[in-house]
């Protein structure tokens, strides 16, 4: 057993949606630990259970030490201090504040990994998967010579909807198939929609076919994330172009996308994708990340699977799981791919990419405790 440094993280955004899931995740999380949650100032000084009631989702019962945490207004930055060296952001705000306050944690000296969407533009930001775009990481020291940082950082999560084909594709451009195009078909669950999202009278019985803002996102996140990460910015990868059609649909978790692809040049045949898919691994299954799926692409060859009921939690609710494989008649081929929102899409998927940031040397052991063998 070695002395295994823990470090205490913050959570902003802890009563929300996603909120709640990391929560969930980083209890016994053999890393991290929550010693701040904060939200609105309408929770702002409650304890963290009472913040809660009658909107505590999880299928699992609050930690009792997380319940017992007074609840912070998020917006006073200053008593994050001396508590944490990370924070995972998951609040709902206006965008412009919520850029602004993750600035503020970051030149306060935090490590800050959000799920929101204000920060993905920002050119020296990474918006990283960990197993397509780890080295991405390497800007951290130009935004913090930019914006004048010594520890802090701000490092963001992709949109929800675009884990379900951003990790197939990226294992077959790695092996030489560049995709040119891609259409996709979203089929989005509830719970992407914070709670109490959508009215049941809208979504009993039916599906919405637009999710303002969700098309925008999943065409052109996907280029900066296969992007260059050269000197103080990252640079898009123009090269492929996505149509995108996102509806919402009477699912509570899980995001399921159809896609036809065309390659550019060579075309691998269908044997060939399942193969490259089955051996897809990366980073952080070589570092052997606490929060890595084993399996990152789950091939299944049923008919009908991939299915949000029965496949949504395959590897911990991490693995991007993919089905009905086959040649499409307008472009080369086509798929269905599945992904947990709010695990992989969310609050375990930033989870990954602040034990990537631990693991290349950029979060600060807090060593507020330490303790024997965690892992
Ligand atoms: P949610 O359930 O509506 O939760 C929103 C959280 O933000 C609550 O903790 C809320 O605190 C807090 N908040 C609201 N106004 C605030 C303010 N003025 N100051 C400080 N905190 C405030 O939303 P969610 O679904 O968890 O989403 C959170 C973020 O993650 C959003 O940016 C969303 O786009 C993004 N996201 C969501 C998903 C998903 O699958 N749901 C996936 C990826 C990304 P109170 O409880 O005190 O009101």
């Amino acid at each position: 057993n070695v002395m295994s440094h823990r470090v205490s993280v913050g959570v902003i955004g802890a009563t929300g949606m996603v909120g709640q899931n990391y929560i969930r995740l980083l209890d016994n999380h053999p890393w991290f630990e929550v010693a701040y949650v904060a939200a609105s100032p309408r929770s702002a000084g409650k304890r963290y259970r009472e913040a809660v009631v009658g909107r505590w989702h999880m299928n699992k019962d609050i930690p009792p030490k997380i319940g017992d945490l007074v609840v912070e207004d998020a917006g006073s930055v200053g008593s994050a201090l001396g508590k944490c060296s990370v924070i995972f952001s998951a609040v709902d705000m206006d965008k412009g504040a919520v850029r602004q306050l993750e600035m503020d944690y970051a030149s306060k000296g935090l490590a800050v990994v959000s799920n929101n969407s204000a920060h993905r533009q920002t050119e020296d930001v990474p918006i990283l998967i960990p197993e397509i775009n780890h080295e991405h990481c390497d800007i951290i020291s130009s935004q913090r010579k930019h914006y004048g940082w010594s520890k802090g950082l701000i490092v963001v999560k992709p949109n929800c909807s675009i884990q379900s084909y951003m990790l197939p594709i990226h294992a077959l451009m790695e092996r030489g198939f560049r995709v040119a195009r891609m259409i996709v078909t979203t089929l989005q669950g509830l719970s992407g929609a914070g709670y109490p999202g959508p009215s049941s009278l809208d979504v009993v019985d039916n599906i919405v076919p637009y999710i303002g803002g969700e098309e925008e996102k999943s065409e052109d996140e996907p280029r900066k994330v296969f992007g260059k990460g050269t000197g103080a910015r990252i640079v898009p990868d123009e090269s492929i172009s996505i149509s995108a059609h996102c509806t919402r649909v009477p699912v509570i978790d899980g995001h399921t996308a159809c896609v036809s692809v065309e390659f550019a040049g060579a075309k691998p045949s269908p044997d060939e994708i399942k193969e490259i898919w089955r051996a897809y691994r990366s980073i952080p299954q070589e570092l052997n990340l606490p929060s890595a799926p084993r399996q990152p692409i789950v091939v299944r060859e049923e008919m009908d699977r991939p299915q949000p009921r029965k496949d949504r939690d395959a590897e911990n609710g991490m693995a991007v799981v993919v089905g009905r494989l086959r040649p499409c008649k307008v472009f080369d081929d086509r798929f269905v791919g599945l992904s947990h929102n709010t695990i992989r899409g969310a609050a375990g998927g930033a989870i990954l990419m602040a034990e990537l940031l631990k693991e290349k040397g950029y979060i600060e052991e807090g060593a507020r405790s330490t303790v024997q063998g965690a892992r």
